[in-house]
Parts: structure tokens; sequence; C-alpha cells
């Protein structure tokens, strides 16, 4: 049996810890002198002593690691993994069965009841994300588990985490057979080609698909659509398919270029008819709004936080700024969607924001619809902030 280091959890923290949130927050502990070794399983109690549940030690942005069983005499062992693999993939069931998407999320973190790990599936790929060095201890038991359930082509790994304060961006190949790259996933019926071996961005966030799929099928036809922060254009990909009569994409990383082109072509669609720019978003706003450009469909996008050369760009502080300047030029009746995957605020923040930059636009907007994440990104209530994706269509009325 592994030994188990007794935590002591604040009694301002220990209510919402027993109501079910399995973050292990620093600031919950009472005196955390002997975590020392990440991926040690300790046992939490409150003040009175009384067992609140099992987890393991991982630092992790403000948390210490995750609870992972509320049962007191549950083991964290090879079993414990298998059972938590096999719940999340039978929850995917109907994802693995769609032969028009092949790229979707098969575990979920601490949705699935294990913070700290994501899985991925890229048509017959698996990807795991390590989110700390604690829950890396577990490797072993993870990729044995996930061997035994599925059958796969290859396995790759993400270490997400910082070892010797250095994030590690490497070819990380666990198993099965090497992939040829650009691996050619789908996504309902249109393609994406990604790249499991070039650090932690793969090419393609799955969390968007139902807001490219509702782009494609109902909003792009006949429109001019700029895309911000466009990455590798995924969204304009979409809206090409959909008809759209020109897109525009906008990013600062000089390789957005070349891998939207990429994702153009894999899609039949040809390139030199679409508009991709390597700027500063705003930098194109002041440009566009001197030359009284205007779009039918602006696709706000950005990360939650983002420094350039000049400026910092921080979702939380400076989201209304972003919707203003997209705003001046959008058409009349043309339709903003405003995303962010910034778990520091929630939809109803969010909504404030777009409210106050149509109030300071002296514009009115009538809101559309709104997506989260979709159901491979599965949630649990007791944790806000792993229900982090907001995206709001918004159209402007004159
Ligand atoms: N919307 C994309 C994902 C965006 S990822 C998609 O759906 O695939 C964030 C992107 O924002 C990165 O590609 C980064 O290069 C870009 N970025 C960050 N700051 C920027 C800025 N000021 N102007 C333009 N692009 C920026």
């Amino acid at each position: 049996m592994v030994t188990e280091t007794v935590v002591r959890i604040k009694a301002s923290f220990s209510n919402k810890m027993k109501n079910g949130n399995p973050i292990i927050l620093k600031d919950s502990i009472v005196n955390n002198d002997h975590l020392e070794t990440e991926g040690m399983i300790i046992r939490l109690v409150d003040e009175q002593n009384r067992f609140i549940g099992k987890g393991y030690y991982g630092r992790q942005n403000k948390g210490y690691g995750w609870i992972l069983t509320r049962k007191e005499n549950e083991q964290i062992n090879s079993e414990f993994f298998h059972n938590k693999l096999l719940k999340a993939i039978q929850y995917r069931k109907s994802f693995f069965q769609d032969s028009e998407t092949t790229a979707f999320r098969v575990f979920n973190g601490e949705g699935d009841g294990i913070g700290g790990l994501t899985i991925d599936y890229y048509d017959g790929y698996y990807v795991i994300s390590w989110y700390s060095l604690g829950i890396f201890q577990f490797k072993d038991m993870i990729v044995e588990a996930l061997s035994k359930l599925v059958s796969y082509r290859g396995i790759y790994q993400k270490k997400r985490f910082a070892e010797d304060g250095k994030y590690v961006e490497e070819d990380d190949f666990v198993a099965g057979e090497r992939g040829q790259f650009p691996l050619i996933v789908k996504e309902n019926g249109a393609s994406f080609a990604v790249y499991l071996n070039e650090g932690a961005m793969v090419g393609v966030f799955l969390d968007q698909r139902e807001v490219r799929k509702a782009i494609r099928d109902r909003y792009a036809a006949g429109k001019y659509v700029l895309n911000t922060f466009s990455y590798t254009g995924a969204f304009s990909v979409f809206a090409a398919l959909g008809g759209a009569v020109k897109t525009t994409s906008v990013d600062l990383a000089n390789r957005s270029r070349s891998k939207t082109i990429e994702q153009f072509s894999v899609n039949g669609i040809d390139y030199e008819a679409q508009d991709i720019i390597v700027e500063d978003v705003f930098h194109y706003f002041k440009y566009a709004v001197k030359k009284q450009l205007t779009f039918d469909l602006v696709i706000l996008d950005p990360p939650s936080f983002a420094r350039s050369k000049k400026v910092t760009f921080s979702a939380a502080k400076d989201y209304t700024h972003l919707l203003k300047q997209a705003i001046s030029i959008t058409a009349d009746d043309g339709v903003i969607v405003a995303s962010t995957n910034s778990a520091s605020f929630d939809m109803k923040k969010f909504k404030g924001f777009i409210d106050k930059a149509f109030r300071d636009s002296n514009g009115k907007y009538k809101i559309l619809e709104e997506y989260g994440l979709p159901a491979d990104f599965k949630t649990i209530k007791e944790f806000d902030e792993g229900n982090y994706l907001k995206v709001v269509f918004v159209k402007k009325i004159k």
C-alpha cells in the first residue's frame, strides 16, 4: 500500500471541498512543509481531522493538486486509473462512432475525475497532456490503462509543466507507431492538418467545434468574414466552406501564414482568393478603419493573456476595448462572434463587456446565440473554472 501524507485544510475551504470542489489550492492548506515529492498521495482532512478526500500533490498554477476520490479506503492504483479511463471512453461512445469527426477529447481532467490530465484523440492517435510533474508520476499506470482499453496507432504526450523552471516542448512519442505529419483529421466532414510532434499546440483547438459548425452552416454564406487571432485559420476554413465571399485572417505569429495556407489547401479551398495577414490585430483594426473596410462577420477569439513586443492583452481587462474596435468595422446587421477561453470571468461578466462596448459605441445589439464547451469537454458543476469557454454571437443593429 502507498503511504499517504495527511494534509490539513483550512475551515474556510473545507466545506466547498467536501461538497465536490476537486482542486487543492495552495491557500487552502494549513501547513505545506511536508509536501515534498510531486505525485505523493495525500489524505485531506479538515481542522477537526474529519476526512475530506484523497488526492495527489502536483503543482499547477495556484493549485497544489487534485482530489481523486472521496472514498476513504479507495486505493489510487492501476485499477483506479483503468476505471476512470473506461468511464470516460464509454461517455464518448458517439464520438468514436462518428466517421465525420475524427478528433475529439477523450479525457477532460477533473471533469472526468482526474485533474491535471487530458487525453485527445486524433484519428487513431492519442495525445496525453500532463499538467504537473505530480500527475506525470502516474504515467506508467495511465498509459497501461489506455493501452488496454483502446486500440491505437500511436500515443504521444505533452508535458505542460515546467521542469527545472523551463517548459519542455519536444517530440514526445510514447508508444505504438510514429505518425506521419501532417496527420489529416476530420471535423464535421471538413479536414484539418495536425502535427502531434511540434509542441503543445497541434494546429486546432477542439473545443470550438460547434462554433465552427454554426459559422459554416448558418452564418458564412455570402459574407465578408474577418477572423482575428486566427492561429491556423480554422474559423476561416469553416467560413469559406460555408460560402463566404472572402475571409481575412489576422494573426501576429509568422507561422500562421503557412499554417493557414495548409488548412485551406487540405480542404480544397484556393488560399489565394483569401487574405492572410500577419500583423497585430489592433494595428489591423486601425488600418481597416482608415480604409473604411467593413465586414459582415467578425470573429474575436483572443488568448486569455498575450504579450507582444509593445502591448500586453488580457481578456479580463481588455475585451471591451477589443469589442469596440470590432464594432467599428462591423457592417450594420453584421454579426460579431465574441469568444473567450478565460476562466477568470463568467458568462455574466462577459455579457457585461459586450453591453459596455456597444453602449460606449452608441450602438444597439441583439444576442443571437451562445456556446460553451462541447460534450466531449466534460465538466463538473462543482468546478466553475473548468467550464471556461464562452462564445456569444452578437448582431449589430442599426
Ligand atoms: N482563434 C484561433 C485560436 C487563437 S490562439 C482558433 O480558433 O484556432 C491565439 C492566437 O492569437 C495565437 O495564434 C497568437 O499568435 C495570436 N495573437 C496573440 N496576440 C495577438 C495580437 N495582438 N494580434 C494578432 N494575433 C495575436
